[in-house]
């Protein structure tokens, strides 16, 4: 059965299951999670129960769900605009026209609401909300479901995903990255609450660090002055908001280190080279020194200064 493609969040799965089977669709399902929770997969795969005519839906194999999966089926159709942070008001409203368009394939027309919605954009949704056709339904992916209004919410069916077991999560990362170490697969398994996305993400390098970073890393642990100067002295022309987050990740990494040094799980790997290389005592002064030189450049400080003084301080 497809829904098997959505790991973890069985008794999700199981109610779904049990009420497409007693022929129960829902006009509003309300889908929520993190980023990296499987948030579009369960979108896609309710979307393809839905349309699906095979008796195991979604099959994933008839024309139907592959058209859905693929984002093809021209009764699948996602509302979206990345252009705006939240969804234009005007674009609802055009939804709500369309609405009113019979399907054109398919016994229901699905609308996936992909983005946020502001109050505006949540109270034309209402409208169509109240008294759909037929054949309408829509799915709202959401981080969080409390930033909706009441009266929006409280006509969804809620599909809250669930963060996965770590035998499940683990599997899937090994089947996923079979040459990566273990160690790291754990790591990134932990650092992810136990969302797959958000693990993959780590793991593929995503969440890729600056080159300021990585050469941070290499001089702190290896006690290498000259390379700690070559890299701070070009970020002296750096703007301050480009500053600020590298010294804020060399922080983060920093706490990681002295946290893998203290015996937590789940490191970073390059927090676990600095915690290899240097004591507590290392650490916790470079914390210090981390946290003035981030208040000072918050604080309007000079840059040029500040990557002086950590040239200094962090040697
Ligand atoms: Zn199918």
């Amino acid at each position: 059965m497809g829904f098997r493609r959505l790991l973890g969040n069985d008794q999700l799965k199981q109610n779904l299951t049990n009420a497409l089977h007693s022929g129960h669709i829902s006009h509003f399902y309300l889908i929520s999670g993190p980023t990296g929770s499987g948030r579009h997969t369960l979108a896609r795969l309710l979307a393809a129960a839905i349309l699906c005519q095979e008796q195991a839906k979604p099959c994933l194999r008839c024309s139907i769900c592959r058209k859905v999966m693929a984002n093809t089926h021209p009764d699948f159709i996602t509302v979206n605009d990345p252009t705006h942070k939240a969804i234009p008001v005007d674009m609802i409203r055009d939804m709500r026209d369309d609405l009113f368009i019979r399907p054109n394939e398919a016994m229901h027309k699905i609308y996936m609401i992909d983005q946020e919605l502001r109050v505006e954009g949540q109270n034309a949704l209402l409208k169509v909300l109240e008294e759909p056709p037929k054949y309408g339904v829509f799915i709202l992916i959401t981080d969080n479901p409390e930033n909706l209004l009441p009266t929006v919410r409280s006509r969804g069916t809620p599909l809250q995903l669930q963060p996965l077991p770590e035998s499940v999560l683990m599997q899937a990362l090994a089947e996923e990255f079979p040459t990566a170490a273990k160690e790291d697969l754990r790591a990134a398994a932990i650092r992810s609450c136990g969302f797959l996305g958000q693990a993959k993400n780590l793991l593929d390098g995503s969440a890729a660090v600056s080159p300021q970073t990585e050469n941070f890393v290499k001089s702190f642990s290896q006690q290498d002055a000259l390379l700690l100067v070559q890299t701070l002295v070009p970020m002296e022309k750096f703007k301050r908001d480009q500053v600020i987050p590298i010294l804020q990740q060399w922080l983060s990494l920093l706490e990681g280190a002295l946290a893998c040094r203290a015996g937590m799980p789940g490191a970073d790997p390059l927090s676990r080279t600095l915690s290899a290389n240097r004591t507590s005592r290392d650490l916790m002064q470079a914390i210090n020194c981390l946290q003035k030189a981030i208040l000072y450049a918050q604080g309007n400080g000079s840059i040029a200064t500040i990557c002086g003084y950590l040239s200094w301080a962090l040697r």
